[in-house]
């Protein structure tokens, strides 16, 4: 091992109090402190901030001054910084949420070349002021760095496109020699070449990391009753925990919060609606307090670096897998054991269909969104590993992993071709017969031979379908329909009453050329409930003595972060708090060699938390 990197360790272990580096962190660290430009693509929770924080102390030392951390997300600053500061390292940030002084007081700092990281925001960073102010630290020689967070922002096919982020192009041209390190968690293509085109750094280095989650576990769940199975869900593995459940609309945010509120859980609603004050609020105190529930829509998220959040629910679907592995992606940040669940059914994949019908734009473009919808059914209807469909996406080849629904409980799979026949000619006899087109319940109705009012109105009783299906229940006609939908060979015609018609893929099927396997639902249920209550995730398997002192713990951390304004994760992580629980260290020695503690945090809490586990 070189110098730099024996430096770099010894930071992580005594600034962080982390006793290995994670994934390519290394290799980039030691790029960087060697003056080289770094484009940094790793999943969220990777650990991107220390790929710029550690080199930025390694530089400071060697005199080289100051590292301006460029991030678009304003309310997060104060809490990076103040993560910084509770480890020892002098940080500060420019925003537009300081007053006057308080920004003169920061710059003093920076021309003073006191400031080891400046975090500001990109519309602040192209002042003609700070820039000046930049010019004169570059003359000086004492401007380290520059790092980029959230780099996908200067793109417009990223999801998150910052017209500010343009103007970046100019660090290059007037800085030149600073290095530049780019970070962002978005993985595709055009987004990664436009990073790269749009900053300049055809010279960097790429660094790109496998974009696998393995300790998120994916599971999805047939809708049946989405409320019920979200509290079962919530109440069987997450009872406590930190979570966000995503709903589509404002208004199911409203009510499924109040609802799990009125189930007595603790839960809050977020929503573009809402607000700003109340947004603001929600927000904070998801991030501050233990075991808070989000309910939002897709507004909420962006930049939420909550590491212990366990559960990511959607209890609708998503428009796509980037945007499904997005969402989930904020689960688990810590790399403990989170889970990432849904639930869906035949009227979400109408809605997305519909949504995307009635969008502006041009064909080729709801075409292309068409795409990416059928490539998220096929991922929820998927019978194998969903984690290796979901990297195969991202253009990664795996195994299968062990650690989603499929894998851990292999879903029966059965020949449903006669059905699915039966399903389709009856739709086929029902539209001759009448010569229009009826919707799923009254389909089932014939099916399944129930001679209702309706049924005897258009007298589909004498059709030759009638009563072919009786020995299958409502819910599995039910399930090999939206199996159907989903797969495209049945349209469901949102703009004529949700009325069924058969497309193109049909007629393979009603041949018996393209045969149906289907998950048969009801047995994968039940199993799935097995496997919830065997394997449990919210269990930190501690005795009853340590669960007792974890609660101490947590208490005492959530005065401190209280007092310093700050979430509780930032003072310690959960699983710091539970490897004390568990070992009972007795001296500071001891309490030095856990996970999590470096240098200054065991000179500011030692004493308090030898107290506390003083027996
Ligand atoms: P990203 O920005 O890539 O999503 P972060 O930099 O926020 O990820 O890191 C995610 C979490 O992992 C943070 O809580 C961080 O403290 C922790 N972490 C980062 N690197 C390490 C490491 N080498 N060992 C242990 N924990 C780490
Ligand atoms: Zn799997």
């Amino acid at each position: 091992m070189n110098r730099e990197s024996n430096t770099s360790q010894q930071i992580l272990s005594e600034v962080f109090g982390y006793s290995h580096f994670r994934g390519a962190q290394q290799t980039v660290i030691d790029h960087v402190h060697n003056g080289g430009d770094a484009l940094v693509l790793m999943p969220t929770g990777g650990g991107k901030s220390l790929c710029y924080q550690i080199p930025a102390i390694v530089r400071f030392k060697r005199g080289l001054g100051t590292t301006i951390v460029i991030s678009p997300l304003i309310a997060l600053m104060h809490d990076q910084v103040g993560a910084l500061d509770v480890a020892g390292v002098t940080a500060a940030f420019l925003n537009s949420s300081q007053s006057a002084a308080e920004s003169r007081a920061v710059e003093q700092q920076l021309l003073r070349g006191e400031l080891i990281l400046l975090y500001v925001a990109p519309e602040r960073l192209t002042t003609p002021r700070f820039l000046a102010m930049l010019e004169s630290l570059h003359e000086h020689r004492a401007l380290s760095l520059f790092a980029i967070d959230e780099a996908h922002c200067v793109s417009q096919w990223g999801h998150d496109f910052r017209p500010e982020y343009r103007s970046l192009s100019l660090l290059p041209e007037r800085f030149s020699g600073v290095p530049r390190i780019a970070l962002t968690a978005t993985a595709d293509n055009i987004t990664r070449a436009d990073i790269i085109e749009r900053l300049q750094l055809e010279q960097a280095h790429c660094f790109v990391s496998s974009f696998d989650r393995p300790n998120i576990r994916y599971s999805v769940a047939s809708k049946l009753d989405a409320r019920k199975q979200l509290l079962a869900f919530i109440r069987t593995e997450h009872l406590d925990d930190a979570g966000i459940v995503y709903c589509q609309s404002r208004k199911k945010v409203e009510e499924t919060a109040e609802w799990l509120k009125h189930e007595g859980l603790n839960a809050l609603p977020y929503h573009a609606g809402l607000d700003i004050k109340i947004r603001t609020r929600h927000q904070n105190r998801f991030l501050r307090e233990d075991g808070l529930i989000m309910v939002a829509t897709i507004a909420f998220g962006m930049g939420i670096d909550k590491p212990n959040v366990r559960f990511v629910a959607h209890v609708d679907l998503p428009k796509n897998i980037e945007s499904y592995y997005q969402e989930t992606g904020r689960a688990g940040r810590d790399g403990d054991i989170a889970n990432a669940w849904m639930t869906y059914g035949l009227q979400d994949v109408v809605n997305q269909r519909r949504m995307i019908d009635e969008s502006i734009g041009s064909e080729t473009f709801k075409q292309s969104l068409r795409g990416k919808l059928d490539a998220l059914l096929a991922l929820a209807e998927a019978t194998d590993c969903r984690r290796v469909r979901l990297l195969h996406y991202f253009d990664e080849h795996s195994q299968a992993c062990g650690n989603c629904d499929n894998c851990l409980n292999p879903p029966a799979i059965w020949d449903a071709t006669i059905s699915a026949q039966q399903l389709l000619s009856c739709i086929y006899r029902i539209e001759q017969h009448s010569n229009i087109s009826f919707g799923a319940s009254h389909l089932i109705d014939v099916l399944r031979g129930k001679l209702n009012d309706k049924v005897k109105q258009f007298g589909h009783s004498t059709l030759s379908t009638f009563g072919l299906g009786a020995t299958l229940s409502d819910s599995q006609w039910r399930s090999i329909l939206r199996q159907l939908v989903a797969t495209g060979v049945v349209r469901v015609d949102a703009r004529a009453f949700n009325t069924l018609k058969l497309t193109e893929r049909a007629r393979g099927v009603l041949k018996g050329d393209v045969h149906v396997h289907l998950r048969a639902e009801t047995k994968a249920l039940v199993k799935n409930k097995k496997m919830i209550l065997k394997k449990s995730v919210n269990s930190t398997g501690l005795d009853d003595d340590s669960a007792a002192c974890l609660k101490t713990l947590k208490a005492w951390r959530s005065a401190i972060a209280a007092k310093n304004n700050l979430p509780a994760y930032i003072i310690f992580h959960d699983s710091t708090l539970i490897t004390l629980a568990e070992q009972m260290p007795q001296t500071l020695v001891e309490l030095s060699g856990i996970v999590g503690i470096g240098a200054k945090k065991l000179e500011a809490y030692g004493d308090e938390l030898l107290q506390i586990l003083h027996v």
